[in-house]
C-alpha cells in the first residue's frame, strides 16, 4: 500500500488531512515493526552465542554429527560455509533434543529471557511455539513474497524473503523453517533448496520415520515427531547431491578454495580501482 502525502485526504474516509488522522499511528506501527525486526536478527546470533556455551560442547558434536550425517562433525566443524553454519545453529537450537533434555531454545528462554528488551522477548515468545524445520514447494512469487506449500501437510503459507526467490523455481522446494517477525512470517535462517528433479522418495521416507517414531514414543504429538526428524529432510538433500554428482557439502566442494581466491581477488581488483 502506497502512503498518502501528509497534506493528502486520509486513506480512511475520515475527510481529515493524513497528517491530522491515521499518520501518527502508522509511524507508530512502522516503528514498532523496526524494533521487532531487529529483535529477529539479533536473537540467532544470541542463540549461537548461548548454544557454544562449553555445557552444550558434547550435544553441539552430538548433533553436528546427526544433522550432517557425518559430512561434518566437531574436527571439521569451523569448514561449514556461513549457510551451512547459520542452517546447522537454526536446527540445533530449534529442534535438537540431546537426549531427554529441553530444546536449546527453551534453555534460552529459561536462563536469558528477563535479559532481554521487550521487543526481543515477544519475538522469542512467538518462536517458541514456531513449527519444526520442513520443506515448502515454491508455488508463485510477487517480489519478496514468497507463496509457499508444505510439501508434507499441504498448508499454503506466505513468506517474506528480501532475497526474493533467488535460483529457485515454482515446483522446487525451499528447506527451512518458518518464523513470525512483526507482521510477517520469514525464514529463521538461509533456505537451501531442493530442485524439483531430486524430491524422489522424499515425502515416503519421512512417512517410514514418523511411523518408527510413533512406535519408539507410542502417543507422541505429531510436532515433537516431526521435529525429531526434520533433519531427514537435509540428508535426502546430501544424498540426492551426491547422487547428481555435486559435493553435498561446502567442505567437499573442489571449486571452493577457488571461489575463495576468486572472490579475494575481486575484492582486490575493486580496492586497487578505487585507490588509482
Ligand atoms: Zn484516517
Amino acid at each position: 500500500m502506497s502512503k498518502p502525502g501528509r497534506n493528502d485526504p486520509c486513506y480512511c474516509g475520515s475527510g481529515e488531512k493524513y497528517k491530522k488522522c491515521h499518520m501518527k499511528a502508522d509511524k507508530a506501527a512502522e516503528e514498532e515493526n523496526r524494533k521487532l525486526e531487529e529483535a529477529a536478527k539479533w536473537l540467532p546470533q544470541d542463540f549461537l552465542r548461548f548454544a557454544q556455551e562449553e555445557h552444550f560442547a558434547i550435544p553441539f558434536a552430538r548433533a553436528l554429527s546427526i544433522y550432517w550425517n557425518g559430512h561434518y562433525t566437531f574436527e571439521n566443524a569451523e569448514r561449514m560455509s556461513p549457510n551451512e553454519a547459520s542452517r546447522f545453529a537454526d536446527w540445533f537450537v530449534f529442534d535438537y533434543k540431546d537426549e531427554e533434555s529441553s530444546r536449546i531454545i527453551d534453555i534460552y528462554y529459561e536462563d536469558s529471557y528477563e535479559e532481554l528488551s521487550e521487543h526481543q522477548q515477544r519475538v522469542l515468545t512467538a518462536w517458541l511455539t514456531a513449527p519444526p524445520a520442513s520443506a515448502y514447494e515454491l508455488i508463485a512469487y510477487n517480489g519478496q513474497n514468497l507463496a509457499l506449500r508444505d510439501f508434507f501437510s499441504g498448508s499454503e503459507v506466505e513468506v517474506y524473503e528480501p532475497a526474493g526467490h533467488g535460483p529457485v523455481q515454482p515446483g522446487d522446494l525451499l528447506l527451512a523453517r518458518i518464523v513470525p517477525v512483526s507482521d510477517k512470517l520469514k525464514f529463521s535462517a538461509v533456505a537451501a533448496y531442493l530442485p524439483q528433479d531430486e524430491i524422489a522418495d522424499l515425502k515416503e521416507k519421512m512417512a517410514q520415520a514418523l511411523a518408527a517414531d510413533e512406535e519408539e514414543f507410542p502417543g507422541t504429538s505429531e510436532v515433537d515427531a516431526f521435529r525429531r526428524n526434520s533433519h531427514l529432510i537435509i540428508h535426502h538433500a546430501l544424498d540426492q547431491a551426491e547422487i547428481k554428482g555435486r559435493p553435498p557439502v561446502a567442505d567437499s566442494d573442489p571449486n571452493r578454495a577457488d571461489e575463495l581466491v576468486r572472490k579475494a581477488s575481486t575484492q582486490m581488483r575493486k580496492l586497487q580501482q578505487r585507490l588509482r
